[in-house]
């Protein structure tokens, strides 16, 4: 069985572009606005020679109604069926309450999830990284750009390295 790494997080900090990135396709609709991905995407991809499935999901904003709802049931879902779960946040818009939702939730669930800090491209890390250390999460956020494909293999060779 291949390891299987889901990545959730809220709406629009850039999900579908670390799947892309991910699994070198262009198959996850990337947008301007949040919430393209309603349903649970697979992909596979490899570094290093090694093997992984992910799951790409619509996001998580915490007060769900109709569409958003399904999102949400589709992000549990994927948190469900992974090895590893990648949380990832948007170092542009800081700390939301969406986000200290999920994760509570990865907490309550004993997940073996990662924070993941995107869009660092272009800012201080002064500027984002006290406020994150808020969520709790046990690692070190890995910090990334995944428009620009920074920090991508680097953090998935040591990911694949802890299973
Ligand atoms: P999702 O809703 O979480 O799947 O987010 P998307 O992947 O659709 O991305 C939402 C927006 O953020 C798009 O406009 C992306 O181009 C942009 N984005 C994604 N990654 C980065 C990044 O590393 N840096 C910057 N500046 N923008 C990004
Ligand atoms: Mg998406």
């Amino acid at each position: 069985m291949l390891p299987v790494i889901a990545l959730v997080g809220r709406p629009n900090v850039g999900k579908s572009t670390l799947f892309n990135r991910l699994t070198r396709s262009r198959d996850a609709l990337v947008a301007d606005f949040p919430g393209l991905t309603r349903d649970r995407q697979y992909g596979q991809g490899k570094v290093g020679g090694r093997p992984y499935i992910v799951i790409d999901t619509g996001g998580i904003s915490g007060d769900e109604e109709g569409i958003d709802a399904e999102m949400a049931r589709q992000s549990l879902q994927a948190i469900e069926e992974a090895d590893l779960v990648l949380f990832i946040v948007d170092a542009r818009a800081g700390l939301t309450a969406a986000d200290e939702m999920i994760a509570k939730y990865l907490r309550e669930n004993d997940k073996k999830a990662y924070l993941v800090v995107n869009k660092t491209d272009g800012l201080d890390a002064d500027a984002w990284s006290a406020e994150f250390y808020a969520l709790g999460m046990s690692n070190e956020p890995y910090k990334i750009a995944a428009v620009h494909n920074r920090g991508v293999t680097a953090m998935i060779t040591e990911l694949l390295e802890k299973l």
